[in-house]
């Protein structure tokens, strides 16, 4: 508690409690539909595609916005069925509630190859559990670099640094030491992790030029070992809850 008591601190000394406010309030009830809509227009103009880890029930409760996505030729992986802390729960638990989410993809045509824990919260069970139900990777490591095997399926691990570790920076040199970083990491491959907030708003200018310095492939094609970097959009997940989570964690 004392750690998110320090970053409510800080982030009122760099951007004022207004801005924090202002944030944490889009965080908890803007839809991401139109930050999702910027996002897929980028996409489209510079000739690219993501990898989306989609939460099941937002397949069940919006499933034109996920299709939406799968339109633009774009990979939809999974980000379990509800959104909740994988590591509290039982081995039988976690199979269920993927399984749940993979159906919910299936109703809309698609496969998914690959899922990324809910705060990136996790045991190692993840690994065995995670190709028992078929899918080829899991990407919820922080760890820089191009993804490599464990335990007889793929980690795809996410580079630093994560972009709820922005919110609250407003100055244009701030602003610049993230792109210089974000390109950094393009260029070293591996994977860069995203919320709808952040590169369909906040930042949106910034992930343009990321975008355009460096074209970003899907994930399936870095575990089919070509040689890139990846850009990952999570949605469905409350961005606020995982920020507090990992800093109490
Ligand atoms: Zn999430």
């Amino acid at each position: 508690m004392k750690e998110v008591i320090d970053f409510f601190k800080v982030e009122m000394k760099n951007g004022g409690l207004r801005f924090i406010i202002k944030d944490f309030m889009m965080f908890l009830t803007s839809s991401p539909r139109k930050e999702l809509d910027e996002i897929l227009r980028i996409a489209k103009k510079h000739n690219c595609k993501f990898t989306f880890f989609v939460v099941g029930r937002v397949c069940d409760s919006d499933p034109e916005l996920v299709k939406k996505i799968a339109e633009g030729g774009h990979e939809i992986a999974s980000h379990a069925y509800n959104h909740v802390d994988y590591s509290k729960l039982t081995g039988k638990e976690i199979e269920e509630d993927l399984r749940k989410s993979i159906a919910s993809l299936k109703k809309l045509g698609i496969k998914a190859r690959g899922f990324r824990p809910p705060y990136l919260l996790f045991k190692k069970n993840i690994y065995s559990i995670s190709k028992k139900v078929g899918f080829s990777y899991v990407s919820g490591l922080e760890k820089k670099g191009q993804p490599f095997k464990i335990n007889s399926i793929y980690e795809a691990p996410i580079s630093p640094p994560f972009d709820w570790e922005l919110i609250g920076i407003k100055g244009e040199k701030d602003r610049k030491k993230i792109m210089h970083t974000w390109k950094k990491q393009a260029e070293a491959g591996g994977v860069l992790l995203f919320h709808p907030w952040i590169a369909g708003r906040l930042f949106k200018k910034e992930f343009e030029e990321l975008v355009s310095f460096k074209t970003p492939i899907k994930i399936e094609s870095l575990i089919n070992k070509k040689k890139g970097y990846s850009i990952s959009i999570d949605v469905g997940g409350a961005g606020v809850f995982s920020i507090i989570k990992r800093l109490i964690k």
